[in-house]
């Protein structure tokens, strides 16, 4: 089968550190996403990763308990830095070379984010792990992903959900639900109800051409086999149509 995307980026959310928890980091959880990674890695696949922090510290969740949305979006980015460490740290016990850069300057923890170096790293065969999302409050990790996948020139921005793709209603509660083989960039936008990203962050891949790919990350072997172009998740491109599976 031809292999499909040659650079990724792969927006990983702070809830695939949770594990069996209901908060924070799970170690095993963090090493059996490394095990993952390091499936796709070893496809020859140059990654860069983006990590949420939402197991952790939300800004938007903390400013309705009364924590200025700056200072609380500021805090959400640390969080992120510190899914990107235990991540970094995964990485390095399974094998695989990763260097942690971040958005905001930390140079006793993460390199900071040079768009030049990052590039390097990959092609020199290393995971980047990209922390602080995009170093400023009023977004989340989503817009990170989409910025980076641009300024990187990815093949595809991969977002991990934990449903294999997008569906017409909720398959968890509904078992007739039908998935989304491709879809346009306007109906993902429209379609408010299904959430797949922010807006902002899916208004930006669609402007810029950036393809998607929405697949499950806790189903085995899905990211391999979403790299290897198989026929799962739901796949959105600037010449894409809504269509079901
Ligand atoms: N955040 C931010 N700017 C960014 C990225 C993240 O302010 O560019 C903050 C924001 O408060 C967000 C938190 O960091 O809620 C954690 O990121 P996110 O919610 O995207 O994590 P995920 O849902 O992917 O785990």
């Amino acid at each position: 089968m031809q292999k499909r995307f040659k650079r990724i980026l792969l927006k990983i959310g702070g809830e695939s550190l949770i594990g069996d928890r209901e908060y924070g980091i799970d170690p095993k959880a963090v090493l059996s996403l490394a095990e993952k990674i390091k499936g796709i890695y070893a496809k020859e696949v140059e990654i860069a990763i983006v990590i949420g922090g939402g197991n952790i510290f939300r800004g938007l969740a903390a400013s309705k308990n009364g924590i200025d949305r700056a200072t609380a979006d500021y805090m959400g980015m640390l969080a992120t830095v510190m899914n990107g460490l235990a991540l970094q740290d995964a990485l390095d016990k399974v094998g695989v070379p990763v260097r942690v850069q971040s958005a905001l300057q930390m140079p006793a923890v993460a390199e900071s984010f040079i768009r030049n170096k990052a590039i390097r790293h990959m092609q020199k065969g290393r995971v980047i792990i990209l922390t602080a999302g995009t170093g400023m409050p009023y977004v989340t990790t989503d817009s990170g992903a989409s910025l980076h996948a641009l300024e990187l020139h990815c093949d595809v921005l991969m977002k991990a959900t934990k449903v294999d793709g997008i569906y017409d209603s909720n398959p968890t509660n509904n078992p007739s639900a039908k998935r989304y083989k491709t879809m346009s960039f306007k109906d993902a936008i429209e379609m408010d109800e299904i959430q797949i990203m922010d807006t902002s962050a899916l208004a930006m891949c669609k402007e810029n051409n950036m393809p998607i790919m929405v697949f499950n990350l806790f189903d085995d072997g899905q990211l391999e086999r979403a790299i290897d172009g198989e026929d799962i998740g739901t796949y959105m491109a600037s010449d894409t149509k809504t269509v079901l599976a």
